[in-house]
């Protein structure tokens, strides 16, 4: 019998495949419980690498694989395109939240669109494009006010075509001729999301609904709470379908389009936390980060509550320049990334008990560094 060096010391010890700035918040957020975090990414030194043991790997290297099962009680993500074989590998020996199936379907948009209308969860009206030939039919029904999405590895708006002026041949050439879908553009009011800690032993908590902004298909703005309890029900209701489906367990986001008519329409979800969950860090009794630690280490989480309203703003691209906060009225993270056109750099967190004051901080704060 091989007993693992978390069981031998007494102390957790969580593997997370994927050293970004998601599991650098995962690490710093859980500090307070004492365990010990282990980081397999290929690239050189992502931003968790500085606050844990860090593995230069590919996900899918079988020694790493072994490794973290010799040394880690569980594993999880901090990104969702890690191969689900190798997370089905781990499953064989340890815990792995969230399961290799669930980030199997969240990989998939098309299969992510089939579990929301299983489940009876509105989408976009959308079809299936496997060449150029179902690219043309598909725009001759739902028209050229249309999106292209590959089914996989599509984040911040990447693999995505607005079809508008293009061809279907142009379109697919550009696409790169993957299995794709194509998605009707929706004239809506606002997007939300909702972020839920699904536990092994007292369900699932939700955080309030976040509201978010986007700029070129990437996430801008969030604010919450967006206070709606009619849609909060809903969408909670649609998460507890999806979580039960796929045996949840951890931080599961599902992010919505909320139509002109008020119809809430599931876009897509993510099974990890959200980058429209980073205000918790200020902005909850405890962050989206250390709810999913706790989740999937089994240790309770007896409520979720919220201080007042918050604000985050993405840090994209470039760094501003003369970013010192003199008064303490927001909190900066800088993810020590370099700079790059789109990348996720940090972010910025404004709390305020007061909407109005709030949104005001918010616009300073745009104008000063953005
Ligand atoms: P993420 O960074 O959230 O993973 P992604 O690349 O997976 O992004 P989506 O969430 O599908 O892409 O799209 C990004 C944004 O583009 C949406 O939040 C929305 O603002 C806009 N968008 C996407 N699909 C549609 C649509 N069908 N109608 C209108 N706007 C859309
Ligand atoms: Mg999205």
């Amino acid at each position: 019998m091989c007993l693992r060096v978390g069981t031998l010391k007494n102390k957790m010890r969580i593997g997370i495949l994927g050293g970004g700035q998601l599991a650098m918040m995962m690490i710093q957020m859980s500090e307070k419980h004492n365990i010990e975090f282990i980081v397999v990414d290929p690239s050189d030194n992502p931003p968790a690498s500085k606050y844990a043991k860090y593995i230069k790997s590919d996900y899918d290297n079988k020694e790493s694989l072994d490794y973290l099962i010799d040394t880690c009680d569980v594993v999880t993500i901090d990104f969702e395109n890690v191969p689900s074989e190798a997370l089905k590998y781990l499953e064989n020996s340890i815990s792995v939240y969230p399961g290799s199936q669930a980030v199997k379907i969240c990989q998939d948009r098309l299969k992510e669109k089939n579990i929301f209308n299983k489940n009876s969860i509105p989408t976009t009206e959308y079809h299936v494009v496997n060449n150029a030939k179902d690219l043309s039919a598909a725009i001759d029904i739902l028209g050229t006010d249309s999106i292209l999405k590959s089914r996989k590895l599509g984040y911040d708006g990447k693999n995505q075509i607005i079809i508008n002026k293009h061809s279907a041949e142009e379109a697919w050439l550009l696409s790169g001729k993957v299995d794709a879908i194509l998605e009707k553009k929706i004239d809506f009011q606002t997007e939300v999301s909702i972020i839920g800690v699904c536990t092994k032993s007292s369900g699932t908590l939700f955080y309030p609904l976040v509201e978010n902004f986007h700029k070129n298909g990437i996430l801008n703005l969030s604010i919450a709470p967006y206070e709606n309890s009619n849609l909060q029900k809903l969408a909670e209701s649609y998460h507890n379908k999806i979580a039960k489906e796929l045996n949840y367990i951890g931080v599961l986001v599902i992010e919505f389009f909320l139509d002109k008519s008020g119809v809430l329409i599931a876009n897509e979800m993510a099974p990890r936390v959200h980058n429209s969950g980073h205000w918790t860090n200020e902005g909850a009794n405890i962050s989206q980060f250390e709810a999913h630690i706790m989740a999937i280490s089994d240790i309770e989480i007896k409520n979720i509550s919220i201080n007042g309203n918050s604000a985050m703003m993405n840090i994209i691209s470039k760094m501003p320049e003369n970013i010192i906060d003199t008064n303490g009225s927001y909190k900066l993270y800088d993810y020590g990334k370099s700079e790059r056109l789109n990348r996720k750099l940090g972010h910025i967190t404004v709390t305020d008990n007061d909407k109005k004051d709030l949104i005001k901080n918010v616009n300073r704060i745009s104008k000063s560094f953005f």
